[in-house]
């Protein structure tokens, strides 16, 4: 019992309990009616004995009486079960049509597969409740259709990009075997092959930390960062790059502007802004970068003075593979996924980043929450 009570049917259930409710509410209506009745009919009798003191006719009141409440007991004794099976009826085909849109949700649910999740259910009220459902599951597929597409798109960009140094690498190979060479030009075609190969680690390790940071698998050890601190050890890091190109790497930091986060993950993401400053910004020109902190917000803010990123690529620059100038970008021996680790980098941290609107050049923007600002006096 209990168990088919468990896997009926919700129009089923709702007839069930209607029906016994209903039941329960007539035997108790039918049941005080009789007794109100049979009351009334004694009383009655009463009276007349009274008014007639000689109880001396053909059939005597009592019988009459005892009678006429039995045909009424008979009456509702009879037709309450008939009235509770017409209640029933009518109560299943209420529910069937009150439920009726549910199986019809349904049944358009199951249509959309992965390979059709760009439809939608048809939503005949807006208002109602099943019209909140179908918005609801709407929504459930508008952002599994877009979980999907980025999947997608992740998946080819990611083997374009390891097919490629692959496809140099067996380039190389093949053209070294294709006559004898000297032992001086086999080492450097060895070496091509091997920055290739470097090149491809580094894009495996990228693919494997943005992998593990979807997975929410890093385990972040957070401790108390002083951004201007950070700033500086990463400056002092990259500035034989910046010197290569005979830039200035500026460091300009406010005392004391604190953060709790994982040093080695921010770190990487101030390393990859600092490092496309770099090679995105032109030789001899000067890299900002400032640390300030307002009572509740910590920024740093990475500035060059390089073509900037024009406003249509703005909404798109933090996109895995997303690059400009895709010739350019990967010359530099960028793979595109740069400021998409920062990105994460800086979100894992409970922080946001952003590209500043500027007229010249780019600037990046990381906010965090500060940590225990100094007093002011
Ligand atoms: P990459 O590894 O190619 O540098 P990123 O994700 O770091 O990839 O950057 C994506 C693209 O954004 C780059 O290819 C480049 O076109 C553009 N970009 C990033 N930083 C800057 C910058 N400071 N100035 C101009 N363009 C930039």
């Amino acid at each position: 019992m209990i168990r088919w009570w468990s896997t009926a049917s919700i129009r089923v259930r709702l007839t069930a309990w209607y029906t016994a409710v209903l039941a329960l509410m007539l035997v108790v209506y039918a049941a005080v009616t009789f007794l109100a009745v049979r009351h009334e009919f004694h009383e009655q009798l009463e009276e007349e004995t009274h008014t007639e003191p000689d109880h001396v006719v053909a059939a005597s009141p009592e019988d009459r009486v005892e009678q006429q409440l039995g045909e009424i007991l008979v009456v509702l004794v009879l037709g309450l079960p008939v009235i509770v099976v017409l209640a029933g009826v009518g109560g299943y085909v209420l529910a069937r049509r009150a439920l009726a849109p549910i199986d019809h949700l349904a049944a358009e649910s199951r249509r959309i597969t992965a390979e059709r999740l760009h439809e939608r259910l048809s939503v005949s009220n807006a208002h109602d409740e099943i019209g909140t459902l179908a918005a609801v599951i709407n929504d459930a597929f508008a952002r599994l259709e877009s979980s999907f597409d980025q999947l997608r798109r992740f998946t080819a960009d990611a083997s374009h990009e390891l097919r490629t140094p692959l496809s140099v690498i067996r380039g190389i190979g093949e053209l070294s075997l294709r006559e004898t060479r000297t032992p001086a030009e086999y080492k450097e075609a060895m070496g091509s092959m091997l920055e290739e190969v470097d090149r491809l680690t580094r894009l495996i390790d990228t693919l494997l930390q943005l992998s593990r940071g979807d997975a929410g698998t890093v385990r972040l050890s957070r401790d108390v960062v002083d951004l201007g601190d950070l700033a500086r050890d990463v400056a002092s890091s990259l500035s034989v790059l910046a010197e290569e190109r005979r830039q200035r790497l500026d460091v300009a930091s406010a005392a004391n502007v604190r953060v709790l986060a994982d040093r080695l993950v921010l770190r990487d993401a101030v390393t990859n802004l600092v490092d496309n400053a770099i090679k995105y910004s032109p030789e001899a020109s000067t890299i900002t970068i400032h640390v300030d902190g307002g009572p509740e917000q910590a920024t740093m803010t990475v500035a060059d003075e390089g073509s900037g990123i024009p406003p249509e690529h703005r909404d798109r620059i933090f996109d895995r593979f997303y690059r400009i100038d895709e010739g350019r970008a990967r010359e530099m021996g960028g793979t595109g996924l740069g400021l998409a680790i920062a990105k994460w980098a800086v979100e894992a941290n409970g922080g946001q980043i952003a590209l500043e609107p500027t007229s010249k050049g780019s600037v990046f923007r990381i906010s965090l929450p500060r940590l225990g600002a100094p007093n002011r006096t």
